[in-house]
């Protein structure tokens, strides 16, 4: 029989199918709409499993809930917003969009996340060159590690800077046990096709209160004042979730549980059958205190490690599609460029990928991307280094033990 492909994260849909009985009932009240009775049950599912008395607003994507926390913290042309640079660009790039800097702070060692002395290194040194603090501060759950919410938040609060958690990544991780998400102003989550949960696209701001909400809600639905008519005295969004895609979410919250349970089992099992493999380290979390939900496990792998075809690496530009669903392929010249992974680690993508396993680089950090070159950056060589070793490997709830097996006896084939 002919090996299927092992995807790096696919979604997985309930066996009892409510998904589907979800969508089927937005289509038979005729409820086809960004807004609805799955989009709200959807938010009182989510406002129930995050806890805290947080109120939740369900939005088209994550990044339209890091968008709307930016101008939830009232950040404008002009200001700074300090974010991980270790992270996927949807963290970054709404800074953009709202016409402010991001301030770029480096990772800590261990949990890859955002180091709390440079940030308030960051917080003080741009103090003294703008005169201004930054407007928000945004740590990122990256593969669904906890970032240290008692630092983060403490230096949050020594200088009345709001916290936007991006735990898009980090759906039902969390830290000394409460959830990612709760602790900060907001919560950014993402259900995306390839996250913890999916609603196909889609994303949710966490809130502290209902007025808050409201004030989220009000910008996803293009501002409108409460007039007879379409009066407008701010600029909104079309932000709003779709009440078909609700419909998913509502089916994908019976699995939830389900979900992480798996991702967990899975970094457990690639934890032991990777134990004796010389030269490659499993992303971990720190310490008891950093329960994460490993919705993508990451290794690291040493320069010394050889790996068959590793002469040939970065020989070829890309022709496929990165990313799988991105699908648009912007060819480039040349297949390299001043920051890349080490030979190894493409040559092992490589060698996996003839494998039928999908295995990526982790991110590369955004203090390295060309379109961030003038922005600030507060660094200590974490992430660059953790980028030219590390690699995700297949995860969630689509991944059998017997598929973890064949990726680690594949890994270990290709070690010379
Ligand atoms: C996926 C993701 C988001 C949000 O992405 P959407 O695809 O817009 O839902 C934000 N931040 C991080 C770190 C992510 O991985």
């Amino acid at each position: 029989m002919e090996r299927k492909t092992i995807y790096l994260c696919l979604a997985h849909m309930s066996e009892e199918g409510w998904e589907q009985k979800y969508i089927k009932e937005a289509f038979d009240t005729n409820w086809v709409v960004p807004l609805g009775p799955n989009v709200n049950a959807f938010e009182k599912d989510l406002e129930a499993f995050v806890g805290q008395d947080k109120k939740v607003v369900a939005l088209s994507a994550g990044t339209a809930a890091v968008h709307l926390a930016l101008i939830g913290c009232g950040v404008g042309p002009g200001d700074e917003v300090c974010v991980q640079s270790f992270t996927f660009c949807a963290s970054s790039h709404p800074i953009k969009y709202l016409g402010a800097t991001p301030v770029f702070i480096d990772s800590e060692k261990d949990s890859w996340n955002m180091d709390p002395e440079l940030l308030e290194q960051a917080i003080l040194d741009r103090k003294a060159k703008t005169g201004k603090y930054p407007k928000a501060i945004v740590p990122v759950a990256l593969y669904g590690m906890p970032y240290d919410c008692t630092r983060i938040m403490e230096i949050g609060n020594k200088y009345g800077i709001p916290v936007i958690e991006d735990a898009a990544e980090g759906f039902g991780s969390c830290f000394k046990g409460q959830v990612l998400g709760t602790f900060g102003k907001y919560g950014v989550l993402s259900f995306n096709g390839n996250k913890m949960i999916t609603t196909s696209g889609g994303g949710a701001l966490i809130c502290q209160d209902e007025e808050q909400k409201n004030k989220i809600m009000w910008y996803a639905t293009q501002a409108r004042e409460a007039y007879p008519y379409y009066q407008h005295e701010e600029i909104g969004y079309n932000y709003r979730m779709s009440n078909i895609c609700a419909g998913i979410g509502r089916g994908q919250m019976s699995i939830v549980n389900d979900h992480i349970a798996h991702h967990k089992h899975v970094q457990a099992r690639y934890a032991e059958l990777l134990k004796d493999v010389q030269g490659i380290h499993l992303h971990c979390a720190p310490n008891a205190d950093y329960d994460a939900n490993y919705w993508l496990c990451a290794i690291t792998i040493d320069p010394e490690v050889r790996i068959q075809g590793q002469e040939n690496a970065y020989k070829e530009t890309v022709k496929s599609a990165v990313g799988g669903a991105a699908g648009v392929i912007h060819e480039v010249d040349c297949p390299t460029t001043d920051c890349q992974p080490n030979d190894n680690v493409e040559a092992l993508r490589v060698f996996l990928l003839a494998k039928k396993i999908e295995a990526r680089p982790v991110w590369k950090p955004m203090h390295k991307q060309p379109v961030y070159a003038d922005s600030p950056a507060y660094v200590n060589g974490v992430s660059e280094a953790v980028f030219q070793k590390g690699m995700c490997l297949p995860a969630g709830p689509m991944v059998t033990d017997e598929d973890i097996e064949y990726i680690v006896e594949s890994i270990k084939e290709a070690i010379i």
